[in-house]
């Protein structure tokens, strides 16, 4: 999904996945097999930190979870409570600095704490410190969440979390771990995902519910908007930080692109959904055609819904090679293009003389579809159709995902006719605001479609760059 994505940099990039665990012999081992399952969701670092009451243990580094955490790491680390992050950079560079779960010694003791999101008043936030003579150790927002608990509070604990939460603006999902507790917390809008689930009794916290899958807990519901979850040995409490309730704003391109299809996220499975998206797509933009063509693996359930609805058959025109890794990324225009073949590779005797709709979930640059395109033309494709899963992109995202500048996001220059001809397609359609809402089962204002229409439900006031806090 997301290498592949790295490597022709024709998709946003995935952007922190959270998993933690309270009270089992061997929170440690399944902290690390639930990061495993949520490695789509970033793959630069990944740390792991744990508590026996007393003390925190912390490992960090770059790479993949599988990479990173030997059988002896493992162990160094176990402990009966645990939390894991894995991270892609949405702010801040990608170095062990900014690594997570993020470790400090304040006051009251030491705190971990992993993010999944993008805060949208954290530069206005850390100048405010910096003024004051505070130090900051790394360049990304989720420090600046951890000064805010850090700041001095004689009062009831409760208080110490709500009255820093309420000073956050944006995205952010939350795991925070002390000596004595583990907390849940998920941002007013509810804008990433976080679910809670039970393993024969021990409750487990995860980005998406297949890491829940993987050590065997059921799932038992989402942390709710503005909820902070409390797990220590007094068992499981909860309470809201917000003024009031907010409506939710959960990130609709969460079930586009990003969870993993075996996932429930937002209260409903993201492969059903994805179903949805190909069949309201086959009803809003008919085509004739031979055959369905997924783009592996992100169009995969979106095209078995458009054939579904169309029946036109679905085939694999395209094989991916799982094997290309971090190795070939490069930043240049050039290595993208030249990623493409090396990515997917078309099967010719599938699509050659046939009429071909290809179904992928987005388009961002343009520069890996295009890739395609041709690729499908060599291979003697008679017709090409491309069909999309959700309207076209073309508005930045401040919630955490990385997609590219406005000027980069090709739906932001060129109308559909323009990116038709751009890509040399026979006929392109994309899945309209309606469609897209129409197949997902909470209210329509319950979602975040800023990328799509411009609408930002947190106001953005301070200019975001992601290496606005590096220096040197
Ligand atoms: S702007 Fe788009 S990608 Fe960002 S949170 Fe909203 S729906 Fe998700």
């Amino acid at each position: 999904m997301s290498d592949e994505r790295d490597i022709d940099g024709g998709a946003p990039r995935e952007y922190c996945g959270l998993f933690g665990i309270y009270g089992h012999p061997e929170a440690v081992h399944k902290t690390y097999y639930g990061l495993y399952s949520l490695q789509h969701r970033g793959q630069e670092s990944a740390g792991i930190c744990s508590t026996n009451g007393s003390n925190l243990l912390a490992h960090r580094s770059m790479g993949q979870v599988g990479e990173i955490f030997t059988s002896d790491v493992l162990d160094s680390l176990k402990n009966p409570v645990a939390i894991g992050h894995v991270r892609y950079s949405t702010t801040g560079s990608s170095s062990i600095q900014n690594a997570q779960p993020l470790l400090f010694n304040y006051a009251a003791g030491p705190l971990a704490i992993a993010h999944n999101g993008n805060l949208v008043n954290n530069g206005q936030l850390r100048r405010e410190f910096e003024a004051r003579g505070s130090i900051f150790q790394t360049t990304t927002d989720s420090e600046t969440i951890m000064h805010l608990l850090a700041q001095p509070w004689d009062g009831p604990e409760d208080e110490r979390y709500i009255r820093a939460l309420r000073q956050l603006r944006g995205a952010f999902s939350l795991l925070i771990l002390t000596q004595k507790k583990m907390y849940a917390i998920r941002d007013r809008h509810a804008f990433r995902p976080l679910c809670i689930g039970s393993l024969d009794g021990t409750p487990v916290v995860a980005s998406e519910s297949c890491a829940l899958d993987i050590v065997g807990a059921k799932y038992v519901r989402d942390v709710k908007a503005g909820e902070v979850v409390e797990f220590s040995e007094k068992g499981e409490r909860s309470f809201f930080f917000p003024e009031k309730p907010e409506t939710p704003a959960h990130c609709i391109f969460e079930h586009v692109y990003f969870a993993r299809p075996d996932s429930r996220v937002f209260g409903e499975n993201v492969h059903g959904v994805r179903m949805k998206l190909g069949r309201a797509l086959a009803k809003e933009h008919p085509v004739t055609a031979d055959i369905v063509v997924p783009i592996p693996d992100s169009g995969n359930d979106a095209a078995l819904g458009f054939s579904h609805a169309s029946g036109i058959p679905l085939d694999y025109g395209f094989v991916r090679n799982h094997y290309v890794g971090r190795t070939f990324i490069q930043p240049t225009q050039g290595a993208r293009i030249s990623g493409v073949g090396l990515k997917l590779n078309v099967i010719a005797e599938v699509v050659k003389d046939k009429r071909v709709v290809i179904v992928d979930d987005s388009v961002i640059r343009g520069t890996t579809s295009r890739g395609r395109v041709r690729l499908l033309r060599q291979a003697g494709a008679k017709e090409i159709h491309m069909r999309i899963s959700c309207p076209p992109i073309a508005h930045p995202c401040f919630y955490g995902i990385d997609f590219p500048s406005p000027e980069e996001l090709i739906a932001s220059r060129l109308n559909v006719e323009e990116i038709r001809r751009h890509l040399d397609l026979d006929s392109l359609g994309f899945l309209s605001l309606e469609g897209l809402l129409s197949s997902v089962s909470e209210p329509k204002e319950n979602y975040c479609t800023a990328c799509y229409d411009g609408r930002y439900r947190v106001p953005v006031t301070e200019k975001f760059e992601k290496m606005q806090h590096e220096r040197g």
